[in-house]
């Protein structure tokens, strides 16, 4: 192993992710005078991040009156009661603050007459638990993501962070008794390898949309960390929560945000009915995102997609004030000219439900602070490991994530884990001594990666994952499709075996990161189609047509799924979920039948 060499560095703070909630991490961290790093293997401002264009829920009550419990309602509904409810009061409570600190911080959002910030109606969102919509999502025009990103950004670089941009990190370093050490990075620019100790590593990594074959993700969002914490021997929580968001263009995956039937757009099947009608009477085209998905989906399945292969659906907003669209859906009007070549004032936009976020992840406290079931306590931290935005399970989605919950969820927790990691960690603190071969287990898989002679290209693996989790765990389920599935991914995973890497350099090789994001990626489709096949019930985003009803009594409980990457092999085990709050401001909201 000695042909490489390390390059230390140490840390109060080490954040792998430069998104959203990275970035508001470090920026914390780096606020309370920890000094703190920043590794990001794209461009800070290149983020999945940046792409985000709906915008962000806070209860601020600009548009009519609002208030944090019923925010909090919507999301444990939202969440088909799998939500953690102490987590969730944390965010609706902290989420108006959060809004106004970025908007301290100079992000430019849409504003009323009286100018105040802009707040959209969005799916779920309703006011005095369940009445009617509400408008609660803060948006800068649909470009909300590129706004915050380039606002946090420009504060992290103010409270010097100091940014590691295209290091491609590989692996934790985790001690004897469990802890979190630090973590191990490749700096693609110029090959060398890097060693980062730290009394706290926060992931910030994103989710893994492209385990599938169509997403509005990214290319970049292959949940590393994710991977990472697998590797280390830690469980990943209800991964077989996956959100399809019901409007992506037909054909290129590319988004069209939820915000255009926030402000008046709506749904068509071949008859031109406006289905959603039928099945979500009172919040229609607003209802949350897995039930507009699953009419789509029957409508196309019973015979009324639109096109010539009848396989997709309408979304108008061609009825709207061509200068609503100009003012408020800029961007989304592009996507649907280059994507689809639709003039949107004029026709409809082709789409179909697309893989868009993932609900699961790394398993939190609303501190952020990473757990694992040990001796049988399922809330057990993990010393020195945090995790935060999508690639954190905290878990404030549940089962369903409603839209524009998410960048607020960057923010709040984000924040929180800065919080934290000022609370628990002294400037400076002396750290331990690495142990000498700290960092082998990163080598010897880049080394197995780097001299793979084998015959199979990555892309070509990569291509059979995604289709196998695209056909086999999708919008519909059922135990027989599933278990194909998991079929499916195992025979990917051995034929892994024989992976060819063509390029032997360290220096810009993107085979070699593309085939580290395979490996990584092959983990997590596992541990999802898995989860996906043990849990026999009906909750969220996950539907099985074998078993279409919610069963609280045996299933109200989050799955934890750990992964043997010798063997491939998945176990699972379970964790209760938080059935109380945080304070007496708001009780336990008990589950119900969730309809809209
Ligand atoms: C098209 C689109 C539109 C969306 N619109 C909205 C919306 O309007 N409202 C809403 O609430 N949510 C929206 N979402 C969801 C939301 O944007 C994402 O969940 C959120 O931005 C994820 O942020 P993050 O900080 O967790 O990670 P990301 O923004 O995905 O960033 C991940 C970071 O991790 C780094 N990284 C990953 N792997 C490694 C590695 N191995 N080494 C080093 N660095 C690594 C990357 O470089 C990057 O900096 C949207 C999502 C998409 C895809």
């Amino acid at each position: 192993m000695s042909k490489y060499e390390w390059i230390d560095h140490t840390y109060d703070v080490v954040v792998v992710g430069a998104g959203g909630s990275g970035l508001r991490a470090a920026l914390g961290a780096a606020q309370a005078g920890l000094r703190t790093a920043c590794v990001t293997k794209v461009f800070p401002t290149r983020s999945h991040t940046v792409a985000a264009q709906g915008g962000i829920s806070a209860s601020l009550g600009n548009m009519g009156e609002d208030d944090w419990r019923w925010h909090m309602y919507d999301t444990v509904k939202g969440s088909d009661w799998l939500g953690d409810q102490d987590a969730i009061e944390y965010l609706c409570r902290h989420a108006p603050d959060a809004v106004y600190e970025l908007e301290h911080w100079g992000v430019p959002f849409s504003r009323t007459p009286e100018g105040k910030i802009y707040q959209r109606a969005f799916g779920g969102m309703t006011r005095n638990f369940g009445e009617g919509p509400v408008q609660r999502t803060c948006a800068a025009a649909d470009r909300t993501g590129h706004a915050i990103l380039h606002t946090l950004y420009g504060q992290a670089v103010k409270h010097k962070t100091e940014f590691f941009i295209e290091y491609f990190a590989l692996d934790l370093i985790m001690d004897e008794d469990g802890a979190c050490r630090g973590v191990t990075a490749w700096n693609l620019e110029d090959g060398k390898l890097h060693r980062f100790r730290a009394q706290t590593v926060i992931l910030a990594t994103g989710g893994y949309g492209r385990a599938y074959f169509s997403a509005t993700s990214a290319h970049t969002c292959t949940g590393d960390g994710n991977a990472m914490v697998l590797r280390a021997g830690l469980p990943l929580q209800d991964m077989e929560f996956v959100q399809f968001h019901p409007t992506g263009i037909y054909g290129a995956g590319v988004l069209i945000t939820e915000g255009v039937r926030g402000e008046g757009g709506y749904l068509t099947n071949s008859e031109g009915e406006r289905f959603m009608e039928r099945y979500a009477p009172s919040a229609k085209d607003l209802a949350s995102r897995d039930v507009v998905s699953r009419s789509m989906t029957v409508e196309i399945r019973e015979g009324r997609g639109v096109g010539p292969k009848k396989d997709h659906i309408y979304l108008h907003l061609d009825h709207l004030d061509p200068d609503v669209i100009h003012k408020r859906l800029p961007g989304i009007s592009e996507s649907a000219r280059v994507f689809a070549g639709v003039d949107v004032t004029k026709e409809p936009i082709p789409v179909l439900p697309t893989v868009h976020y993932n609900m699961g992840g790394i398993p939190t406290n609303y501190h952020g602070e990473v757990l694992t079931k040990r001796d049988g306590n399922p809330d057990c931290v993990v010393p020195g490991l945090m995790a935060v935005g999508e690639a954190a399970c905290v878990s404030v989605h549940g089962a369903n994530r409603l839209g524009s919950n998410s960048l607020i969820d960057l923010v709040v927790f984000g924040r929180a884990a800065g919080l934290r990691a000022a609370e628990t960690l002294e400037a400076g603190a002396r750290q331990p001594v690495l142990p000498a071969d700290a960092g082998d287990n990163a080598i010897a898989r880049l080394d197995k990666f780097r001299n793979a002679k084998g015959g199979t290209p990555t892309a070509k693996l990569r291509d059979r994952m995604q289709h196998a989790m695209q056909a086999n765990c999708a919008v519909f389920r059922t135990g027989e499709v599933l278990d194909e599935g998991v079929a499916k991914i195992a025979e990917v995973f051995k034929a892994a075996a024989d992976i060819g890497v063509s390029d032997r350099t360290m220096v810009w090789n993107s085979d070699l990161v593309e085939t580290l994001e395979f490996d990584n990626l092959i983990a997590q489709a596992a541990v999802t189609v898995t989860g996906a096949a043990a849990r026999k019930e009906s909750r969220g985003a996950h539907a099985r047509e074998d078993f279409p009803d919610r069963d609280d009594e045996n299933w109200m409980k989050h799955t934890l799924a750990f992964f043997d990457p010798e063997t491939g092999d998945v176990r699972l085990e379970e964790r209760p979920v938080h059935t109380y709050t945080l304070s007496d401001d708001i009780q336990y909201i008990e589950p119900k039948a969730r309809v809209y």
